[in-house]
């Protein structure tokens, strides 16, 4: 077999050798074994801060048997997309609970959060049609955005009056107009200004869209989400969550009223054209959310937020900048790209796991470390992880 690179493909070679100078590649770290707070990446034992594992249910003993018992009585896969013969009555089942959860009519899901965005957004919205999106929305909603081929009109992160000078700017839009925001922004951990934001749609007259990726399982009464951490029912008619992150699975939805989900059945292009989820992942996200509106669901709710808390403190007292995190999702501040990623790899030698995030995922010169702790970790392990980030932190002069 020949792998050597063509010449149609040298400029990829060129790129790739380009972030390897300037010290921006990264390699994919390996995980061996579970998705725990102590796992096993790279053939080494780490202190693991990186996963959106939220509540450990990656791992949880009634998921996993839920997974095994539907892949025992229906099999490894639905067959088919969802709109020709891939319906089956767990994925119906399943869209009725989460709509329920979340106190709407109706919701559908899409094979993941990304899908679920990107195909809403680009099936709903077209050319003649208008986007106020908040500069640090996620990638999938910028991309379905990009797919509508409708106009892109950013306003300052969480900034409601600059969103409002955007809309008095377009008040005379002839087309339709979708106000969007992530609900818990998943690279600083601050949550959106909804209330401000609801008030801005009904005044102007926009289509309100919530991305409740990081906070559902997260904020809100038994893990609602933030339209109802902040009081928001019935102000938002499009609400998008993830199956990936709390959930413990893969997956997205989008809950609303009957007609919107009608119409993207009929339109969004991931339910028509990509396969449905096979039974282990429906079964799972069931059992997920039978657990998450229980009292064992709420216990893993305020053991998250207990962790993080303390997390939290330790960091600060340690000099920290923890940019403006609000939720379990804790930046460390470093600024410089090619000093963050030599923090996280000197960290991960030390046994703590932090990812660096660099441009383009965040903008220039706000490189940092992102940490998540779930409800799993146990405290001498937080305790540990902490004493090591200051350690190797003062080394490297993020902190004094
Ligand atoms: C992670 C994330 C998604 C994508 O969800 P997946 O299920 O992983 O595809 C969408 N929006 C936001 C805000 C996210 O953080």
């Amino acid at each position: 077999m020949s792998t050597a690179t063509r010449p149609q493909l040298q400029y990829l070679h060129d790129a790739i050798e380009d972030l390897k100078a300037k010290h921006l590649y990264f390699n994919l770290k390996i995980l061996e074994g579970e998705q725990k707070p102590i796992a096993n990446f790279d053939g080494k034992e780490v202190i693991n801060l990186s996963s959106n594992n939220y509540l450990g249910l990656t791992t949880h003993p009634k998921l996993r048997r839920a997974a095994i018992d539907a892949t025992r009585k229906f099999g490894v896969g639905s067959g088919a997309v969802r709109t020709i013969a891939g319906t089956m009555k767990m994925h119906m089942d399943l869209e009725a609970q989460i709509a329920s959860f979340k106190k709407v009519e109706a919701c559908v899901v899409f094979q993941s959060g990304f899908a679920a965005n990107a195909g809403t957004v680009s099936a709903i919205l077209g050319k003649d049609d208008l986007v106020i999106s908040d500069e640090l929305n996620h990638a999938s909603i910028i991309d379905g955005c990009r797919l509508s081929r409708a106009t892109i009109k950013v306003f300052k992160h969480k900034d409601a009056a600059d969103c409002e000078r955007v809309l008095q700017e377009t008040k005379d839009w002839n087309g339709k107009k979708l106000l969007i925001t992530d609900g818990v922004f998943s690279m600083d951990g601050d949550i959106a200004n909804l209330p401000a934001l609801c008030d801005l749609a009904e005044k102007y007259n926009c289509i309100m869209m919530v991305d409740d990726a990081h906070s559902s399982g997260v904020l809100g009464s038994r893990g609602r989400g933030t339209i109802d951490h902040l009081n928001c029912h019935g102000r938002v008619d499009i609400q998008v969550g993830t199956l990936s992150k709390a959930i413990g699975s893969i997956g997205g939805y989008v809950c609303g009223s009957r007609d919107l989900i009608d119409f993207l059945h009929q339109r969004a292009r991931p339910f028509l054209f990509s396969t449905s989820h096979p039974p282990s992942v429906t079964a799972t996200c069931q059992a997920a959310f039978e657990l998450l509106d229980s009292e064992a669901g709420e216990k893993l709710i305020k053991k998250l937020w207990a962790n993080t808390k303390f997390f939290k403190r330790k960091l600060k007292k340690l000099g920290f900048n923890t940019g403006k995190s609000e939720t379990p999702i804790t930046p460390i501040m470093v600024g410089e790209a090619a000093k963050a990623f030599q923090f996280s790899r000197e960290l991960f030698a030390e046994g703590v796991f932090a990812g660096a995030i660099g441009f383009p995922t965040v903008p220039e010169g706000k490189a940092r470390l992102r940490t998540i702790v779930t409800a799993t970790h146990k405290r001498p392990d937080l305790e540990r992880a902490a004493e090591i980030i200051g350690r190797v932190g003062k080394k490297l002069e993020v902190v004094s």
